[in-house]
């Protein structure tokens, strides 16, 4: 039996939340950690990288669907982990530090105190506990396409050296030992040997309301198995689409959106399921004339960055490379498929299109209402289709032509800027990034739902550490920044208790 009341609570052993967890129990606090989902300790289907496919839809995937979308393909779903390590223990473990551009932005965006030299000791000490390893080299293909991405003016890089930085190609880093994942949960939750004492992980606990003291600080969480309080706070980590919803069913969001759902309104706070961004993404692929020697995992070794259409200060689009055809979006719209050939896989890296979640139901059990609103935003379609062409040029380099037997899809009829542009959105899916919507902002924006230390705004006890808090999309795939997110959330509840 472990006792209801603990130092703090973290609901949400995701990306972020087990790092928070775990560094506050490794200081001394009493620490309940509240997961959905079952434990990943000896399952080989979370643990083993290669396996991950086998979790897609399962019980351990919230597989949430989206409303449909006026400018773009809606037949797909959201995979989010529901499991100790949360979606880092059903991704695809790509590790990026987080560019210096995007961290300088979110300053202008009033995040002060996390530019790049602030969040460097967080990187720091992540880097200590997370293991990288870099894709393996010795692959024909993948020298070919370092080659054409020469000639395009793709310089080599090394990405987290110490962080991706303008235009280039490079291997690609993962957080994982051989075939085992580093999700958060194995990086920073397995090593420590005092579970049961400061930290109590609480697995197949569902979250379903907040508690507050009747001064109005957060006091606990109410739970699918009882109640549980927390004596100095409590931090949210949900993830982008649970959190907000969190929020909203405990009567923190917008005024409108609890009256239409007869919640009792404690926090009339706009920013709340608002800004909702994502990577949209499309896809090239051409079958090729032999088969492409496979190295990788998953498929995939290389990515680079473009800054296409020039003028922007960062990169506008990524490629991800894949040793194999992806036709899981192209084969149901009539797209030829083929046995041996390459995929490239090019996102809008900074998208601004802004989308919504919201309650369906005031019941917990309810899924989210998630309404992304793809490419409503122009930049997003330009983007696209300027990513689309680069990677035609690239193609059409001569150590790639060696390789190439015909373009799959979208396919030699598709040649106008306009048939390639509605090509792209026709078949467009995403990278699976959702963040944004619970923002980070300065204290005086109406929008934003956290401040610079993460706490909500007006209950200074209640902090959210997740992808929510992003307050502007970050031009790599994010689960390192959401670990770091949690370094900073120990570390700013760590500071207050000192005080
Ligand atoms: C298929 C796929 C591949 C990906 N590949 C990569 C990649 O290669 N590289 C990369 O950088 N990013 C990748 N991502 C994205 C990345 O993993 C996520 O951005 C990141 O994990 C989000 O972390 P988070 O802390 O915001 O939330 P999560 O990790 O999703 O954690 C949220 C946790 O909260 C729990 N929870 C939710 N609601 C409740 C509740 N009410 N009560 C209790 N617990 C609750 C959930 O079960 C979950 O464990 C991928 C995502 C997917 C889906």
């Amino acid at each position: 039996m472990h006792s209801n009341t603990f130092d703090t609570i973290v609901i949400g052993a995701g990306s972020a939340g087990c790092v928070v967890a775990a560094r506050l129990a490794q200081a001394g606090n009493s620490v309940a950690l509240v997961e959905a989902g079952q434990s990943d300790v000896g399952q080989a289907d979370m643990l083993d990288l290669s396996r991950w496919k086998n979790l897609v839809g399962t019980q351990h995937d919230y597989n949430y669907e989206i409303a449909p979308q006026p400018r773009s393909n809606s037949d797909f779903n959201h995979t989010r982990g529901k499991m100790l390590g949360g979606t880092s223990s059903i991704n695809t473990c790509v590790a990026f530090i987080t560019p210096d551009h995007d961290l300088s932005h979110w300053v202008s965006l009033g995040a002060s105190g996390w530019s790049p030299q602030e969040c460097a000791p967080a990187f720091a000490k992540l880097r200590e506990t997370v293991h990288f390893e870099q894709s393996e080299r010795n692959n024909a293909f993948h020298t070919d396409v370092i080659a054409a991405a020469q000639q395009v003016g793709l310089a080599q890089q090394v990405f987290n050296a110490p962080a991706p930085s303008g235009n280039g190609i490079g291997w690609l880093d993962f957080n994982k030992k051989g075939t085992q994942r580093q999700s958060a949960s194995v990086a920073y939750l397995h090593p420590l040997t005092q579970w049961g004492e400061r930290l109590t992980v609480l697995t197949n606990t569902q979250a379903t309301q907040l508690l507050f003291a009747s001064n109005g600080t957060a006091s606990g969480v109410r739970t699918n198995k009882g109640e549980l309080f927390a004596k100095q706070g409590v931090v949210l980590a949900c993830g982008a689409f649970a959190t907000p919803k969190l929020l909203l069913l405990s009567g923190i969001g917008p005024q409108a959106d609890l009256d239409a759902h007869g919640i009792p309104v404690r926090l009339d706070l706009a920013g709340v399921g608002k800004h909702l961004l994502d990577h949209p993404e499309s896809g090239l692929a051409w079958e090729t004339v032999s088969q492409i020697p496979q190295v990788d995992l998953n498929n995939m070794g290389l990515a680079f960055f473009a800054n296409t259409p020039t003028g922007s200060t960062a990169p506008a689009v990524m490629g991800h490379i894949g040793t194999a055809v992806f036709d899981g979006h192209t084969t149901p719209k009539g797209y030829p498929s083929a046995a041996n050939g390459f995929t490239i896989n090019i996102n809008v890296a900074r998208a601004r299109s802004e989308g919504t979640v919201r309650l369906r139901s005031a019941d917990p059990s309810a899924a989210p209402h998630i309404d992304f609103q793809y490419f409503t935003d122009p930049y997003d379609e330009e983007t696209l289709l300027a990513g689309m062409e680069f990677a035609r040029r690239l193609v059409q380099q001569a150590p790639l032509q060696r390789w190439v037997k015909r373009e799959l899809f979208p396919g030699s009829a598709i040649t106008t800027r306009e048939q390639l542009s509605r090509y792209a959105r026709q078949v467009s899916g995403t990278v699976y990034h959702p963040a944004g919507t619970c923002k980070m902002g300065a204290a005086d924006d109406a929008s934003a739902v956290v401040d610079s230390k993460l706490r909500v705004q007006g209950i200074p006890n209640l902090r959210i550490a997740d992808a929510s808090i992003f307050p502007s999309m970050v031009g790599v795939n994010p689960n390192i920044t959401c670990m770091m997110i949690g370094e900073r959330c120990a570390e700013f509840i760590l500071a207050d208790t000192r005080h």
